[in-house]
Order: C-alpha cells, then structure tokens, then sequence
C-alpha cells in the first residue's frame, strides 16, 4: 500500500484521501493500528447503514410493510422482515409461489420447515401437507433425508431449502425423487458460489471447526458451485429456475440473485 508522501495529486487519487487530521495519524500510526482504524471506520459505515437504513419494504409472505431488521453473520440489512421473521429465500419462495401457483389440492412433504414459509404453503390449500426433520420438534415425522422412511411416489411436491448442504446429497436427491409421483416437483434452494464451476467438498474435513473455515458453516459439507445443477439432473430431475431480480429485490427485500431451483421427476426407473 502506497504511504502519504508517495500519493500522486491526480482526481482519482483525491477521491481517496481522507481528511487531514486523519492522514497525520496514518502517517504516524504503525501499521496495525491503522488495520484498526480501517476496521472502526468499516464498522461506522456498516452501523450507519444497518441501522439507520429507513427503506420500506414490502413481505411477500405475511403482507407487512416497512422497515426490515438486519441479520446473519457478518450482519446484513434488510434481509429478516420483523412480523415474521422470514428471511430473503422465504419471501422470493412466497412471491413465487404467489404468482405461479401450485400447491392447491396437492400433496406435499416439507424438510426443515420454516414457520413463516409452513403457514404460506397450508393458506395455499394443498390436499395434505406434512412437514419432517430428522432433529427438529415439532415436525409431523422425525425423517433422515438421506433414507425417506416413506412410500414410493407418495408425494407431488418436496420442499427442500438450505438442507442439502447438510447432507449426502446424492442420497438425499436419489430419496426425494423416489418419493415424488411421477412429474411432482421438487422444490430446491442452497447457497451457491456462481463463480465456481466445481463444488467444492473435502470428505477429510469433519470437525466443526474446521467446517467453518472450508465451508462457511459447522454444519455445511460443501460449497456448491454452478455444477449443482448436473447433480440435480443426474438424480433423474428436469430443472427450471427462477430468479430473484429487480424490482422485487427492492420491493420486497430479496437476495439480488438468489435461485429457486423447480426440479420436476423425470422419466425413468422410480
Ligand atoms: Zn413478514
């Protein structure tokens, strides 16, 4: 990094400087100090605008509108809306589902559910909606992803959000497509790294910590990449996207970007 007396006086370097009490202590400070000083002045700037951020919006899941709470980790704003605590892939789901609806009158298995998300899906009338988790209470069945205890072909949709990077996840696709009727949907939400061609996994990596680190979770296996979508298809799954884009994104406190993933039960052995 270039020190004081080096800066050129050229525009763009000018938009740079910053004011001159600030660029004496640069001077004079060791450089750790000035990582601190960079790090409060990026701390500054992300409380101005996490919390004193006055944007509107609007919750495609429970109808609120105004200002949504920041959340997650590192903190980010605008993402959990304060009636019902959804969160981005909730509402783009909710949005989705309400303008392309497909729930009324069918039978639908929900892994992980979320609250706010549950209600949405039981107002959209389907015929029967059960919802499973291998850990958590108050699920209708305690279910392991990767070994569905129940029929084949007993269901026309699965939900599926944040879950498969939990998991084996060939097992787990293998699983929901054997439960699904032919032509039943699958829906699949997972955080995916866009500018990765490859998923990345690492089997050796086991310990929480270590997770962390490689995966950006205790509890995630892998980073998906784009190639999530071959392992979708390889499981015997026709895919469609949808994406979350202007003027949602705005309106309705979206991730700018984030996918549904729509995977229909091809044809093929059960
Ligand atoms: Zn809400």
């Amino acid at each position: 990094m270039r020190e004081f007396h080096e800066w050129p006086s050229g525009a763009i370097e000018a938009l740079d400087q910053p004011p001159r009490g600030e660029m004496m202590m640069r001077l004079a400070a060791p450089r750790r100090f000035k990582a601190h000083a960079r790090a409060a002045r990026f701390l500054a700037k992300s409380a101005v605008r996490i919390f004193g951020n006055q944007s509107p919006r609007q919750c495609s899941l429970c109808g609120h509108e105004g200002r949504f709470f920041a959340y997650g980790f590192p903190l980010t704003a605008d993402v959990t809306c304060p009636a019902c605590l959804s969160l981005e892939r909730h509402r783009a789901l909710a949005l989705y589902m309400s303008r392309t609806p497909f729930i009324a009158g069918k039978e639908v298995l929900h892994f992980a559910p979320e609250p706010g998300l549950s209600k949405f899906i039981r107002d959209q009338g389907p015929k029967r909606y059960v919802t499973c988790d291998l850990f958590a209470r108050n699920v209708d069945l305690k279910i392991d992803i990767e070994a569905i205890a129940l029929p084949d072909a007993s269901f026309d949709v699965v939900f599926c959000l944040h879950v498969l990077e939990h998991v084996d996840d060939r097992r787990a696709l293998a699983e929901i497509r054997r439960v699904l009727r032919p032509g039943g949907l699958a829906v699949l939400m997972v955080p995916i790294e866009e500018g990765l061609d490859e998923t990345y996994e690492n089997p050796a990596i086991t310990q929480r910590a270590d997770r962390l680190v490689h995966f950006g979770q205790e509890d995630h296996v892998r980073y998906y990449g784009r190639d999530f979508r071959d392992r979708v298809r390889a499981a015997g799954f026709a895919l469609e996207e949808w994406v979350s884009k202007e003027p949602d994104v705005l309106r309705y406190g979206l991730k700018r970007g984030e996918r549904i993933f729509l995977a229909t039960k091809a044809d093929g052995p059960a």
